[in-house]
């Protein structure tokens, strides 16, 4: 009985060495991954610009407001990130023409917004990101004889882009047919130039990280980004290239880690969500921050402008969600930094550490806490505890 439970445990053991080996790269990359010294907390929104200006110069302003009552240790404020959309569609042109037309950032009427931005940017508390020239890809969106897709685009004023079908919302495929086609590599590279272009005119500096709309693009995006100075991608942890038959990103790519480079671009994970109109509070953004800490990986919270632009109390709870995140994230984190994504993703900067002590620990965390590691853990505790208990029989 001692003999076969021994064997036993060795065959587990033995099991427990294969499934590690064939892992061998996924540990790895856990082991590469940059590590965190302190705790790192930034808010990433998106979709920002091109839209409604009223009710979005009132939300800026009010973040604003918000965000410059609160430092970390150093003193800086929190910093939301804003991914910019910069026009949307000309429905009054659009209908007279029967082609596209699009209404820029570079318009008067924008002027309240860019305003409340520069007030923010200023403040330390906004970091500008690209999110698109448009939130879809606009041959697309004239290719669809979707009755609801022609209204919207033909409105006037233009209406919220977050009402478009969600896989028209995506600006790097062509979705007017699902599964979607890909796009042709010099109409990426011409919609890239032409979208950092008008960047800068609007806001005077060239973008240094990049949102993909959706989170669906690909290579050539990417590629074409950096040619144009994009320095950072802002991702959900891998790539989705296309949007399949039920309308869905898909063709992904393997997992992408914080900081792994690729044809000139560097990635950031951003998988934590925090949309107080779904639902979600300070208690469990704050929780997603604790764990991200635990392994040493900054905590990049995803909130959308829609969060803000809904009736006045929905922004008030809104509001007051953030409020109560950045006051129980100071409290329980002393030594909680914030910085823009661009700051976090710099090469060398002095948030991350290399020391030996602070990487063994996080390895070890993210190991325990990706898919799979945790049954082998237990199955390597079980053997081992198993065999020795079987030598000591034996021996006694
Ligand atoms: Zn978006």
């Amino acid at each position: 009985m001692t003999y076969a439970l021994m064997l036993i445990a060795l065959a587990g053991l033995g099991f427990v060495a294969h499934a590690v080996l064939t892992r061998r790269r996924q540990l790895h990359a856990l082991w590469r991954e940059p590590v965190l010294r302190r705790p790192v907390l930034i808010i990433e929104s998106d979709d920002w610009g091109a839209g409604p200006v009223a009710a979005q110069a009132e939300a800026l302003h009010r973040l604003v407001d918000l965000l410059t009552r609160f430092h970390d240790c150093s003193g800086r404020h929190p910093v939301v990130t804003l991914a910019m959309v910069l026009a949307v569609p000309d429905g009054p042109a659009i209908r007279r023409t029967g082609h596209y037309h699009r209404l820029t950032l570079e318009h008067p009427m924008f002027a309240p917004v860019l305003a409340a931005i520069e007030r923010g940017c200023k403040a330390g508390v906004f970091a500008l990101q690209l999110h698109g020239l448009e939130h879809y890809w606009p041959p697309a969106l004239m290719a669809s004889d979707e009755p609801e897709v022609r209204t919207w685009r033909e409105a006037d004023p233009p209406a919220l882009t977050e009402c478009l079908p969600p896989h028209l919302q995506s600006r790097w495929t062509d979705a007017s047919v699902l599964p979607s086609r890909p796009l042709a590599v010099e109409d990426i590279w011409r919609a890239v130039r032409a979208e950092v272009a008008l960047f800068i005119r609007v806001f005077g500096a060239r973008p240094r990280v990049a949102v993909p709309p959706t989170f669906v693009w690909n290579e050539t995006v990417e590629a074409a980004w950096a040619a144009e100075g994009i320095e950072v991608v802002s991702t959900p942890g891998l790539r989705s290239s296309c949007r399949n038959a039920a309308g869905l990103p898909d063709c992904d790519s393997p997992p992408l880690r914080n900081l792994q480079s690729d044809r000139g671009v560097r990635y950031v994970v951003r998988d934590d969500y925090f949309e107080p109109e779904r639902g979600h509070r300070a208690e469990d953004a704050l929780r997603r921050l604790l764990d991200k800490w635990s392994c040493r990986r900054p905590c990049l919270l995803e909130t959308h402008r829609s969060n803000f632009l809904g009736t006045a109390a929905d922004t008030g709870r809104a509001l007051a969600e953030i409020e109560r995140l950045l006051s129980a994230a100071l409290t329980r984190l002393p030594d909680l930094r914030f910085m823009s994504t661009a700051e976090l993703a710099q090469p060398g900067a002095q948030v991350w550490t290399t020391a030996w002590p602070a990487r063994l620990s996080a390895f070890l965390r993210r190991v325990t806490k990706a898919p799979g590691f945790r049954r082998l853990a237990v199955v390597t505790l079980v053997c081992v505890l198993t065999l020795a208990g079987a030598v000591v029989h034996a021996v006694l």
